[in-house]
C-alpha cells in the first residue's frame, strides 16, 4: 500500500470541482446563482458548443469590487456566510463559497465587475485557477465571467460529456428552470449565436411560461395560491390536457431554489387522480416558500435536492394546494371520460328466464363486463377471412395483396383502403401460406371478453388473445422490418401540426431528422418554439399524433438503450402501440379474424409475446376447464 498522503491544493481541487462542474450545465447553473445573489435582473447568458468551449453569463447586479476579487476565486471564500448557523437561514442560492474555485480549477476564466461606487471597474484573468493578469477597465456596473475549454486539463472528465446539442439542451433546462422560478429578472439565451429563449422578467410567472412553453401551454394553466402553518404553495398546475408521457415539465422551486424531490412529483400527481390516464405526468410550476430552518439543502454538492424537516405535513399541504386549484369553482376540471352507463342494458331482470340472462342478444349493444355480444353470427365461421379476402378485397382470385391482412387491417381500422401490389401465390412467405391453408380452418372463435380478449377454441384448448398486444406486436415487426428497409411511407397530413416544445425538444429533432424521417415523419422547425408535422406514419387523431412525437422525443433524448430494446426500436415501438387496436374496443367477427391471423402468422416466427415481453395469448386446456367443473377429476 502506498502511503498516505495530504493532496496537494490543486489536485483536491479538481476533484472538487468534479462535484460541483460535473457538465457545462452545472457551470452555467452556479454562474447564474451567483448573480441572482448579486442582485441582478437581468442575465444574459451565452454558450458556444454546447458551453464545452465558452460560457458567459453577463449580469446587472451589484458587482465585486476590485481589490476583493482574488478572495471570490478562493475556496471557502463566500460573502454570503459568516457563521455555521447562518447556513440555517440562508436565503441566497449559493453559501459554501467553493463555486467559482471550483470551475476556475478546471478552465480557463476572464472576469469582468464593477460595483456602484467603483470609479473603474475591473479586469481580472485566470488560468487553470491561478489568476494571471489583473487590469482596470471601463465597464457598467455589473459582472461578467466569461469561462473557456472546460475539462481541457482533464481529459478523463471530457470523456464523461455527451454531443454539444445535448450538452447545449441541459444549458436550456438548467436556465428555464431558473427562469421559471425567478419571473422577475429577465433571461437570456443564446447558444452558437442564435437566441435560444428570452424572459421578459416582469415578475408575471405565467408570462415566464409563455416564453419558455409556447402559448397552448400558458392558456392551458390553472394558478396555484394556498398558505397553511406558515407554508405557502404558488405557481401553476396544468390542466389535465397539458400532460405528458414524462415529468420534464415538472418545476418545483423551494424557497427559490429549483429542486428535484420525487415525493412532490407524486404528491401533486396524486391530487390529479382520475383526471388524467396512467402514464401521463401533469405540467407544474410549484413554488413552496417556508422557513429555511424546516429544509436541509446542503445534502446534494449541486444543491438539486432537500430535505423537509416535517416531510409529511408539507405534503400534504401541497396535495390540498393542487386539489384547491383544480377543483375551485373557476377552474372546474371534468373526470376522466367514464362510459355513461347504459341501464337498459344487461341488468338482471328478476322475471327473465335464467338462461337468457347469458345469452348472446344481437340487439344489445355491448356493455362493460360481460361477454361481449357480436354483431356477426353467433356460430364460430371457419374460413371468414378468407372468404372476406376473396369477397371483399378488390383483387383476382388467385392473388392476394402484399401482406393480405395488413390490408384487411388497415381497411378495418383506418376507414380508408391501402392501395398496393398484388403479388402472386408464390411470392408470399411459408407463414402466410401455411397459415392460410391449414390452422384458420381450424380455429372456432368463441366471441370478445371485457372489449379485450379474444376467445377462441383450437383443438382441445381455449386461448385467451389480448387484443392490444397482438396488434401491436404484429405491427411493430412489420414497421420494424419497413425501417430496416428504409421503406416507412408517411401519410401526408391535410392540415399540418403544429407542436410547442421546450429547447431539448427542438434539439432533438434537428438531431434526429434523418431517424424521424426513416420513421415515415416529416417534421420542420418552426419558429424558435414549435416544430410542424406534414407526415405521419400513423393515423391517429391530431393529439395522438402530437402525443406520440412527443414520446419518441423523450425516447430519442434519453439516447440510452433499454435492456430489452434500442432506443430506434422503442421509438417504433411507440408507433407501433399508438396504432395497434386498443383494449376496451369492441371488435366485429372479421376483425377478431386478423386479430387471430396475427396472433397464428406471428407464432409461426416464434413470436409469442408483444414487444415487452407480455404474453399475447394464454391457453386454458379442456382438461383443465373440465377439472374445474368436477367433470373429471
Ligand atoms: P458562494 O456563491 O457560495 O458564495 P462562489 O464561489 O459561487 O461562492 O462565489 C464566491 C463569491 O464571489 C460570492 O460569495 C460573491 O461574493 C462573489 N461573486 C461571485 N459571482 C458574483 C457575481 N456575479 N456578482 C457579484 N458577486 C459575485
Ligand atoms: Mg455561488
Amino acid at each position: 500500500m502506498s502511503k498516505i498522503q495530504v493532496l496537494p491544493q490543486a489536485i483536491a481541487d479538481k476533484i472538487a470541482a468534479g462535484e460541483v462542474a460535473e457538465r457545462p450545465s452545472a457551470v452555467v447553473k452556479e454562474l447564474v446563482e451567483n448573480s441572482i445573489d448579486a442582485g441582478a435582473d437581468r442575465i444574459t447568458v451565452e454558450i458556444k458548443n454546447g458551453g464545452v468551449k465558452y460560457i458567459r453569463v453577463e449580469d446587472n447586479g451589484k458587482g465585486i469590487p476590485g481589490d476583493e476579487l482574488e478572495f471570490a476565486f478562493l475556496r471557502h471564500a463566500t460573502s454570503k456566510l459568516r457563521e455555521i448557523e447562518d447556513l440555517y437561514t440562508l436565503r441566497t442560492m449559493g453559501f459554501r463559497g467553493e463555486a467559482l474555485a471550483s470551475i476556475c480549477a478546471v478552465s480557463d476564466v476572464e472576469v469582468i465587475t464593477k460595483t456602484e461606487e467603483a470609479e473603474e471597474g475591473t479586469y481580472m484573468t485566470l488560468k487553470h485557477g491561478v489568476p494571471s493578469d489583473k487590469e482596470c477597465i471601463a465597464c457598467n456596473k455589473g459582472t461578467t465571467m466569461i469561462v473557456e475549454n472546460l475539462f481541457a486539463n482533464i481529459p478523463a472528465r471530457m470523456k464523461f460529456l455527451k454531443k454539444d446539442s445535448t450538452e447545449s439542451g441541459y444549458v436550456s433546462d438548467v436556465l428555464e428552470r431558473i427562469a421559471l422560478s425567478n419571473p422577475e429578472i429577465a433571461f437570456r439565451l443564446i447558444s452558437d449565436g442564435k437566441e435560444q429563449f428570452s424572459t421578459m422578467g416582469d415578475g408575471q410567472l405565467k408570462n415566464t411560461i409563455l416564453n419558455i412553453y409556447g402559448i397552448e401551454c400558458a392558456k392551458g394553466i390553472l394558478e396555484v395560491n394556498h398558505t397553511e402553518h406558515g407554508v405557502s404553495v404558488t405557481g401553476v398546475v396544468g390542466k389535465p390536457e397539458l400532460a405528458r408521457g414524462n415529468r420534464a415539465r415538472q418545476t418545483l422551486i423551494v424557497n427559490g431554489r429549483y429542486i428535484k424531490n420525487h415525493v412532490v412529483s407524486k404528491v401533486v400527481e396524486e391530487a390529479f387522480k382520475n383526471t388524467m390516464m396512467v402514464g401521463r405526468f401533469p405540467f407544474f410550476v410549484l413554488n413552496i416558500d417556508l422557513s429555511p430552518e424546516l429544509v436541509d439543502v446542503n445534502v446534494h454538492p449541486a444543491k438539486t435536492e432537500i430535505k423537509f424537516a416535517n416531510e409529511k405535513e408539507i405534503y400534504e399541504i401541497v396535495h390540498r394546494a393542487v386539489k384547491n386549484a383544480l377543483y375551485s369553482r373557476e377552474n372546474t376540471v371534468p373526470k376522466a371520460e367514464k362510459e355513461p352507463e347504459r341501464k337498459e342494458e344487461y341488468v338482471f331482470d328478476r322475471k327473465e328466464p335464467t338462461n337468457q340472462r347469458f345469452s348472446f342478444n344481437l340487439n344489445t349493444k355491448p356493455a362493460s363486463g360481460g361477454f361481449t355480444p357480436v354483431e356477426q353470427p353467433q356460430k364460430p365461421n371457419p374460413g371468414l377471412v378468407r372468404e372476406f379476402l376473396q369477397n371483399t378485397i378488390p383483387v383476382r382470385a388467385e392473388e392476394k395483396t402484399v401482406d393480405s391482412q395488413y390490408v384487411l387491417h388497415d381497411s378495418l381500422f383506418d376507414a380508408e383502403d391501402k392501395k398496393e401490389a398484388p403479388v402472386s401465390e408464390s411470392e408470399k412467405t411459408e407463414s402466410e401460406q401455411m397459415f392460410d391453408s391449414n390452422v384458420l380452418e381450424e380455429i372456432k372463435i368463441a366471441g370478445q371478453v371485457f372489449d379485450t380478449y379474444v376467445i377462441i377454441e383450437h383443438g382441445d384448448e381455449m386461448f385467451m388473445i389480448d387484443q392490444h398486444a397482438a396488434h401491436e406486436r404484429k405491427r411493430f415487426e412489420k414497421l420494424k422490418e419497413d425501417y430496416k428497409n428504409r421503406a416507412i411511407c408517411g401519410q401526408l397530413l391535410l392540415a399540418p401540426i403544429v407542436l410547442d416544445v421546450d429547447s431539448v425538444e427542438i434539439q432533438v429533432v434537428r438531431d434526429h431528422a434523418e431517424t424521424f424521417k426513416n420513421m415515415g415523419f416529416a417534421i420542420d422547425e418552426f419558429g424558435a418554439r414549435s416544430v410542424i408535422i406534414r407526415e405521419t406514419p400513423l393515423i391517429a387523431d391530431d393529439d395522438e399524433i402530437k402525443d406520440t412525437v412527443l414520446e419518441i422525443i423523450s425516447i430519442l433524448r434519453d439516447g440510452r438503450p433499454s435492456s430489452l430494446l434500442d432506443f430506434e426500436e422503442r421509438a417504433l415501438d411507440m408507433i407501433a402501440c399508438k396504432y395497434a387496436i386498443k383494449a376496451h374496443k369492441k371488435l366485429s367477427m372479421i376483425e377478431m379474424e386478423a386479430v387471430v391471423k396475427d396472433v397464428y402468422e406471428l407464432e409461426t416466427q416464434g413470436i409469442t409475446t408483444c414487444p415487452h415481453g407480455r404474453p399475447i395469448k394464454i391457453s386454458f386446456t379442456k382438461k383443465s376447464i373440465e377439472k374445474l367443473f368436477g367433470r373429471i377429476v
